[in-house]
């Protein structure tokens, strides 16, 4: 039978496909196409420059030995690399580069290529119609520092941003992670740095966006084949400002554009700054080389803030919306609305309404009401059925397998998990638990609870089970 390009690269691929994971295998593998097949030498087509990188650096045993089994230990990899210009298809070119093993690439060459064709921009944000590329910073004005109120819980935070503001990417404030706890105002201060610059830095070219449309961006890009356009695209922004990244997590192809998108901006003295519900150490299932990048500038904490700053930021409320309230109002508000000033300011608006439109006083009464509406809701006991779903999603598992009546020890562990767990953080009895998780009986319940009391002791991996999903199930 004669080899083709093909059929060669079809033979690779299989092997391929058994020593990695199904998204890398996607990711980098799926888009290649084999091109030509001279002796022993195939060359294959990728997408870019960076996905020939990419392949060099991660994938380049796991090349040689599928090729070697194919066609030899004399075999030779050839990269081609093709941009795709679909407006001008005289434009586009293809490079060729023999693989890094058997000679160094000339990265120059490569490049001066790559640059003598800058590529078409297509990303939602860019004002189409406009010949100076201009985009859309997706900053929201009403985030600004003026109205950040500043307290002990969050002077850090505060100076830092406002440091970085002034000078963006020439502070060592780079990155700047703003961390802290659900309704704390990491959004609210990410935008307020982004506004700031714009203001002082008219030039400079400020984009906002949250880590979740970020990853679907990227997941588009590779769906469309114009990953090479995403890059491009984030590359040319000065201060890029990326919202709750733990949302990352888990999420290895976005993890991994983002840090050549990070390396590409820090190198070049422009600014970035993130905000993460966690510290970096607390961060799961984010690579190693992408937390210790986050690491490089100051990672400052936004904390919950004291009684002084809550009664600030509710009289600034009021003063806003033109509203008096008795100061012994704001004062009961305040004492009891304390870890979210999301909440604070959700109460208060509850207050304003009530005495606007319903022409009710406002009393310690009425206070009192929408207060425990707050608390109330925010401490609402979890039900079993939800500590089961979030326990099997971690395990990877469904509900279903979670209850069944297997031995296997993960599935088994999982469960018992998820009875301590409902034992932990719900009245029902030993007997209901057992009931509403796999019909089992308070015995098994209790003997449950005692082992993974006892597993958290004595065994580090599933102690750290424990901890990942207690945080889990406090969320
Ligand atoms: P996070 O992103 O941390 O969940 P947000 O930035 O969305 O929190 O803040 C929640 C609400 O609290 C927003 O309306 C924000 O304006 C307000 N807020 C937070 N911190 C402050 C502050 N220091 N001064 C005034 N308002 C604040
Ligand atoms: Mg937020």
């Amino acid at each position: 039978m004669i080899n083709t390009a093909e059929s060669v690269w079809g033979n690779c691929l299989k092997f391929i496909k058994d020593n990695i994971t199904p998204q890398a295998y996607n990711t980098w593998f799926e888009p290649i196409i084999a091109v030509k097949l001279t002796d022993n030498a195939l060359s294959i087509q990728v997408p870019s420059k960076f996905f020939y990188e990419w392949l060099e650096e991660h994938y380049v045993k796991l090349l040689r030995v599928a090729l070697n089994k194919n066609l030899g230990k004399d075999a030779k990899l050839i990269y081609v690399i093709k941009m795709e210009h679909k407006r001008d298809k005289s434009s586009s070119f293809t490079e060729k580069i023999p693989s890094t093993q058997r000679s160094r690439v000339n990265a120059q060459e490569v490049s001066m290529a790559l640059s003598s064709k800058s590529p078409e921009l297509k990303n939602p944000f860019v004002i189409p119609g406009i010949r100076n590329l201009k985009i859309d910073s997706q900053l929201n004005s009403l985030y600004n520092f003026d109205n950040f109120l500043e307290g002990g819980s969050n002077r850090l935070a505060r100076s830092a941003a406002k440091a970085v503001a002034a000078k963006p990417g020439g502070t060592s404030f780079n990155p700047l992670l703003i961390f802290g706890g659900v309704g704390l105002g990491k959004t609210h201060l990410a935008h307020a740095v982004g506004v700031d610059v714009k203001e002082k830095h008219p030039n400079k070219t400020v984009l906002y966006i949250s880590a979740e449309k970020f990853t679907q961006q990227y997941i588009e890009s590779v769906r469309k084949n114009t990953r090479n356009d995403f890059i491009h695209f984030y590359q040319i922004i000065d201060v890029l400002i990326v919202d709750d990244i733990q949302l990352m997590s888990g999420k290895k192809g976005t993890q991994e554009v983002f840090f050549h998108i990070f390396n590409h901006l820090h190198q070049n003295g422009k600014q970035v700054i993130l905000t993460s519900d966690k510290a970096p150490v607390d961060m799961q299932e984010i690579e190693k080389r992408l937390l210790s990048r986050f690491k490089w500038g100051l990672s400052a904490e936004l904390l919950k803030p004291d009684l002084d700053t809550r009664k600030k930021i509710i009289n600034n409320k009021l003063f806003q919306d033109g509203v008096e309230i008795e100061e012994s109002i704001v004062d009961f508000v305040a004492q009891n609305i304390k870890t979210n000033i999301r909440e604070l300011e959700g109460a208060i608006i509850s207050l304003i309404a009530h005495s606007s439109f319903n022409k009710e006083e406002v009393d310690l009464k009425l206070a009192q009401r929408i207060v425990e509406n707050y608390v109330h809701n925010s401490t609402k006991e979890i039900s079993i059925e939800q500590i089961q779903k979030v326990v099997s999603s971690y395990f990877q598992m469904d509900v279903d397998t979670l209850q069944s009546k297997t031995r296997k020890r993960h599935i088994v562990q999982a469960r018992q998990i998820a009875m301590f767990f409902a034992k932990k953080l719900t009245k029902a009895s030993l007997a209901s638990i057992g009931k509403q998780i796999g019909n089992r009986d308070h015995a098994t319940v209790l003997h449950a609870c005692k082992t993974v009391n006892n597993l958290s002791s004595t065994d580090k991996q599933f102690k750290k089970f424990v901890e990942d999903l207690d945080k889990r199930l406090l969320e």
